[in-house]
């Protein structure tokens, strides 16, 4: 084995450790906590490596980036996720090629998605992000916002949505962004009652904060300094 795929499924197998911590520590199974390990900015011989350790799941946040690296493993069995932000004039290369795209945060991406992946006979799993602290310079809709959204959403037959997605501020403390991803679990719920349909998916916590993400109830981890190392800058 390689030292860099050593390397890789040793943190891999460290990580699953304490997300497993955390459910148990929950009261929650760890098989409903799906790890995304993100693999934006690294290359595709890491995702390689990682997938022959039995990690199939990737997020990826750039279109052309993602999609050079699709093409280049085309032959694993992956499971893409797509967690970036998204311009709807993007849309068009994500549908049909990520099993979930996580950050669908406006009505015109929405239908992008929807429009596409209707021309290709597939129906595109989705989650909406939520912006829940309200930051200006982050991507998500509003908290006041996401219930038309949601029923917006519900009309699109090219898209299924399945749950909600949030990114909280940056904080030193983990713990300060437990009130956030509890947030998001009740936001659910009250989306769950609103559409009168189960939402199975949390996708919250990162490599900073995923232990109270899973506390409060994550069921997708995406994860990737902890995984891959610092990522350089992307210029
Ligand atoms: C980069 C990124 C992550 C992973 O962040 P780490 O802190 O490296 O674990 C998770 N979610 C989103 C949306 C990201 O852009």
């Amino acid at each position: 084995m390689s030292e860099r795929k050593q390397e890789l499924a040793e943190n891999v197998a460290r990580v699953k450790e304490d997300l497993a911590e955390a459910a148990r520590k929950a009261g929650r199974q760890v098989e409903d906590v799906t790890l995304v390990a993100v693999s934006k900015i690294k290359p595709a011989s890491d995702v390689r490596a990682l997938a022959e350790s039995g990690q199939l799941d990737f997020g990826e946040n750039y279109v052309q980036e993602a999609v050079a690296k699709q093409e280049e493993l085309v032959n694993l069995d992956l499971n893409w996720h797509f967690i970036g932000g998204l311009q709807s004039n993007k849309a068009k290369f994500v549908a049909g090629k990520f099993g979930l795209v996580h950050s669908v945060d406006s009505r015109k991406l929405a239908q992008a998605l929807h429009k596409k992946a209707s021309s290709l006979g597939v129906v595109q799993d989705i989650l909406i992000q939520v912006n829940i602290a309200g930051e200006v310079q982050k991507s998500g809709i509003t908290v006041e916002n996401l219930p038309v959204l949601a029923d917006e959403v519900m009309e699109m037959d090219g898209v299924r949505l399945v749950g909600l997605m949030t990114m909280p501020p940056f904080f030193d403390e983990p713990e300060r962004a437990r009130p956030v991803f509890a947030r998001l679990r009740q936001l659910k719920d009250e989306l769950e009652k609103q559409l009168g349909k189960k939402l199975p998916h949390l996708s919250m916590g990162m490599t900073g904060d995923f232990v109270p993400a899973v506390e409060e109830g994550a069921t997708l981890v995406r994860i990737g300094t902890r995984i891959f190392g610092a990522r350089a800058p992307k210029v």
